[in-house]
């Protein structure tokens, strides 16, 4: 699909409603916000700011769908079947969908298509298959007589989800998916910077046939709309992807009725390269790391440590394949790297990149913002960073890399140099040398470790943080079980 051959998508011709209890509606209080395209910064929509009440309303919804509606009673080959029905609905919708990302992201179009659109499919599709797979099992206990004792895994009931921006779609469908497969209901809530997709996702649910209720969309702020679902007693579980300081916040506001709590947050993820490396693939690939989707990716590996001895040649490579990406707008064909976010998170990015040269960091590739309508940054490299500096220590959210040396360091000092951070989210190792790798995946505080690999996500491995990342895993068996309970049962049979 190029530019000229795309419709605009229907969703965008009038002002945005949610998805509560079946029904599309707007916010009681009237109060609304513009969606900006940060390609052009131009208002793409209007759409409705929810709050306490329609939270307190969808919550509802879930309750009664997941208490007396058929959802959590359906035959789980019947939920199985909707999910990968909802994931066909995904493909056939996907050039649409592909284009309301982009143009609310600035993401490049056929990234979207390719990666957004693709993994939110193959992720229904992995998890629509654990409907039928989620049991408890017979236990073989001691007492005395004679026992039937067993497990049964049910599911936690209804679950608040709350997502970022950087990849709205596939992060909405990535924690729908498990709940709904577990037998659960939830209230979603969009980042208030990307509605689009998770309200297509909406339509398309609707149109399949879902019951009401099961799934409800409350767009709204973080501050009104979040907090509302986070503190609501009605709520038995929130699962949250966002930043560590709203993640650490939202505990106090969950201990109300000591829901269960996942939290998928920030990284500064560290990825080394020794000197017997594939030098060539391993430059490609921590390009491709820091610099995909703008930089804007919780396990970007945005601290590079590379041995003395290949140091030149890796850090003028990765340089030059910054200075060589081409930054447009997403809908542009040539795009190869979007803008950031918003106006905000570009002067934020620019901030860390100032705060980096006063620190004595050099900057060898990008270093600007690009002037004109859209919010883009170069894709930056900075040389003789240190673990002191905040370009280091913090999270940046943007295509800046810093980088650091190493030479003599043994194996246990360049791990630790790695670990020298309140993170955990992921870490790449690349060497040829086994015993280097085994050494390093060991010892690495990481929920992540990656070994002479590019990105490497798929949906049956377990994907979370150690430390300030995160609580939890998502992917995998136990993605799925996160969103149950566990029922210990027992029967006399004496
Ligand atoms: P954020 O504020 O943590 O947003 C994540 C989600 O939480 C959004 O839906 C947000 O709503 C919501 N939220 C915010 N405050 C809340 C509250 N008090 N209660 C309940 N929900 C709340 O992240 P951000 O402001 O979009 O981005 C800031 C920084 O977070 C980034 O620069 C980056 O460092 C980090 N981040 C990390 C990830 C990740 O994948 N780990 C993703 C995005 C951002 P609103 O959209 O209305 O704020
Ligand atoms: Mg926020």
């Amino acid at each position: 699909m190029t530019a000229a051959e795309m419709t605009w998508p229907d969703l965008l011709n009038r002002p945005l409603k949610m998805l509560i209890d079946g029904q599309w509606v707007s916010s009681q209080s009237d109060a609304h916000m513009e969606v900006i395209n940060p390609s052009n910064g131009q208002v793409l929509v209007q759409q409705s700011l929810g709050g306490a009440h329609e939270v307190d309303l969808a919550v509802q919804a879930a309750r009664r769908a997941f208490e007396t509606g058929p959802w959590s009673r359906m035959r789980p080959s019947e939920r199985t079947r909707l999910l990968l029905q909802l994931a066909d609905a995904l493909e056939h919708n996907g050039d649409e969908l592909a284009l309301l990302e982009t143009l609310n992201t600035g993401k490049p179009l056929k990234i979207a298509r390719a990666f957004d659109v693709g993994m939110a499919a193959e992720c229904l599709r992995y998890n629509a298959g654990w409907a039928t797979k989620l049991n408890g099992e017979t236990r073989n206990v001691s007492l005395p007589g004679d026992w039937h004792a067993y497990t049964l895994r049910e599911p936690v009931g209804v679950v608040g989800l709350i997502v970022p921006w950087n990849v709205p779609l596939a992060m909405a469908v990535s924690k729908m998916s498990p709940a709904l497969a577990a037998g659960c209901t939830v209230v979603l809530k969009p980042a208030e910077l990307t509605p689009l997709t998770a309200l297509r996702l909406g339509e398309l649910i609707q149109a399949l046939g879902f019951p009401p209720g099961v799934v409800n969309i409350v767009t709204g702020l973080g501050h009104e709309a979040g907090q509302a679902i986070v503190a609501h007693p009605g709520v038995d579980k929130i699962s949250f992807t966002g930043s560590t300081a709203v993640g650490k916040s939202l505990l106090t506001q969950a201990a109300g009725n000591l829901k269960r709590v996942s939290l998928e947050l920030g990284g500064k993820s560290p990825v080394f390269i020794f000197a017997d490396a594939d030098v060539e693939r391993a430059m490609d690939a921590a390009a491709r790391g820091i610099f995909g989707n703008t930089g804007q990716v919780c396990a970007a590996g945005s601290r590079l440590f590379v041995h003395r001895s290949v140091a030149d040649r890796v850090i003028e490579g990765i340089a030059q394949r910054a200075r060589a990406l081409r930054v447009a707008p997403g809908l542009s064909p040539d795009c190869e790297i979007g803008p950031v976010i918003s106006a905000r998170q570009r002067e934020r990015v620019m901030g860390y990149i100032d705060s980096g040269r006063a620190e004595g960091a050099e900057v060898v590739a990008g270093g600007e913002a690009v002037q004109g309508e859209g919010f883009f940054v170069q894709p930056t490299v900075l040389l003789n960073t240190r673990a002191d500096m905040k370009v280091v220590r913090e999270e940046i959210f943007g295509p800046v890399l810093s980088t650091q040396l190493f030479d003599d360091d043994s194996l246990a000092q360049l791990a630790a140099r790695g670990n020298d951070t309140d993170y955990g989210l992921s870490a790449s190792i690349w060497t040829r040398d086994l015993r280097v790798a085994h050494q390093m995946v060991r010892r690495l505080r990481s929920g992540n470790v990656r070994v002479n690999a590019a990105a490497a996500l798929d949906f049956a491995m377990p994907f979370g943080g150690y430390k300030q990342s995160g609580w939890g895993r998502e992917n995998g068996r136990e993605g799925v079980e996160a969103y149950t309970e566990l029922k210990s049962v027992a029967i006399d049979l004496n």
